[in-house]
């Protein structure tokens, strides 16, 4: 080789090295350390559970049975508490969807009906791609199909994800084994620097099973001593389909399991707390916990999640635990999960993606008013023609898949049984302005492409009761698929 390609060789070498560090330094410097007033502290670590299908009411503190909860309302009480938090959508893709990239279900695209899925659009960002680009690690611990990185996109920007999605309801990965996941993840990581981890609880999504020492103290008495369960497959299928009307004891009994699992969900949060703590200096930790969506006992005729917006589906439990940076606290003004991820970059001095459209919790939470507040938008329908939901100011409108619509005063009427859209015109055609205003351009964005599952991922979809053939009847002739 000649001395002048000698030369050029270790020129380039050296040039490649300086453009390697400079790459690194900024995210090393972000990742571990960041200047604040003055004063330089590490990034937090960020744990983010969402409880499947848990009530916001279900929870001790917001009108469940005392005692129930004790774990998730002492990490309340340390935190800010949100008593009027919404999702965007009744069921599980749509709703972690916009949870974790800040946008409505008809922006990011994830969603669709039974049995044609939705992916989230390619040009979504996430909160999760904010941390990494900081430095952070992000690990996903989830337990059910639609949150698959590989099928539909929602946990695709975790840097590694823990899956376990099964071929039935009854063999779900338990709570115990997803916090003995959590565990060992922080044990083999914590030590790294910075880390985002998701961690979704499968319980207490039906089939309802608690363990033993949960059944015995939540059940209903015939059932403390049994191995009774309710929300099988075949059971869901039946009820979606009309064969099967649960009559009221039933669906006391079914609630009594679901809240035996709501206690067990806590017990585990409480373990994956304190196992948190082990790994992390106080001030050093943000916990967040909420829930994907409800669940419905009959509360308007209906059984499970997925075909409604009322609130038991769409109100979801909220808390935010950031020592040093959120004044604890408790918080009735409505909120989305659209202001999730915003909040979380806030708290962690962390660039907001230009693409969330929610809007940090920070002010509100530490005490500043607001003077609008902040409307929900909800769409979707796991089995037929979509639906649509505005709450705003105390006011909920819904538009059915027909078009028709309902209006419920939230203050007067909180269960939602009272429609008065044909005594409140004005109000209803107010409400339904804006809800247009908001959801304009939406529709013509027609992100989320259609999602080719593999045989595998069907089957397992259908396993749990989500494929075809085993939905709602039609409502009407337009209560198909549009
Ligand atoms: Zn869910």
């Amino acid at each position: 080789m000649s001395w002048s390609r000698m030369i050029w060789n270790l020129l380039t070498r050296a040039r490649g090295l300086a453009m390697g560090v400079a790459r690194v330094l900024p995210i090393l410097g972000v990742a571990f350390l960041v200047a604040c007033g003055g004063e330089t502290k590490r990034l937090p670590n960020v744990v983010l559970v969402i409880g499947d299908t848990l009530r916001a009411d279900a929870l001790s503190f917001q009108g469940g049975m005392p005692g129930a909860t004790p774990y998730v309302e002492k990490i309340a009480a340390q935190g800010v508490q949100f008593t009027q938090a919404r999702s965007h959508a009744p069921w599980t893709l749509p709703s972690t969807a916009s949870l974790l990239s800040s946008l409505h279900p008809l922006e990011h695209g994830a969603g669709g009906q039974v049995p044609r899925f939705k992916k989230m659009d390619e040009s979504v960002t996430t909160i999760t791609r904010t941390f990494k680009d900081a430095g952070y690690k992000t690990h996903a611990i989830v337990n059910v199909t639609f949150l698959d990185p590989r099928a539909l996109g929602v946990t695709r920007d975790f840097d590694t994800v823990d899956n376990r999605s099964f071929e039935s309801n009854l063999e779900t990965r338990i709570a115990r084994d997803t916090t003995a996941a959590a565990l060992q993840w922080m044990e083999e990581n914590a030590s790294d620097g910075p880390f985002f981890l998701l961690v979704h609880y499968f319980d207490p999504h039906c089939v309802y099973a608690p363990p033993k020492v949960f059944r015995e103290r939540w059940a209903a008495e015939p059932d403390k001593a049994t191995d009774w369960t309710f929300g099988t497959r075949e059971q869901m299928i039946a009820i979606r389909q009309g064969a099967l009307v649960p009559d009221a004891e039933t669906i006391a009994r079914a609630y009594a399991l679901y809240r035996g699992e709501v206690a067990y969900f806590d017990a585990e949060v409480g373990r994956l707390e304190a196992g948190l703590m082990a790994h992390s200096a106080e001030g050093d930790t943000i916990f967040a916990l909420t829930s994907d969506h409800g669940e419905e006992f009959m509360d308007h005729a209906g059984f499970e999640h997925g075909h409604s917006l009322f609130d038991e589906l769409v109100r979801v439990p909220l808390i935010l635990r950031a020592p040093g940076r959120l004044t604890p606290g408790v918080i009735d003004a409505p909120v989305r999960h659209i202001d999730v991820a915003p909040t979380l970059a806030e708290l962690c001095n962390l660039p907001v993606p230009a693409q969330f459209v929610g809007r940090s919790l920070v002010g509100l939470a530490n005490g500043e008013s607001e003077d609008v507040p902040r409307g929900t938008l909800a769409h979707g329908n796991f089995w037929g023609a979509p639906l649509d939901s505005w709450t705003k100011g105390g006011w909920k409108l819904i538009r059915k898949g027909d078009g028709s619509l309902m209006l419920f005063d939230l203050r007067e009427d909180p269960k939602e049984l009272v429609d008065l859209s044909s005594t409140k015109e004005e109000r209803v055609k107010s409400m339904l302005a804006e809800m247009e205003t908001v959801t304009k351009g939406m529709e013509a964005l027609n992100r989320g492409t259609s999602a080719s599952l593999d045989a595998a991922t069907k089957s397992r979809l259908e396993a749990l009761g989500y494929g075809p053939g085993e939905g709602r009847r039609p409502e009407s002739a337009e209560d198909g698929e549009k």
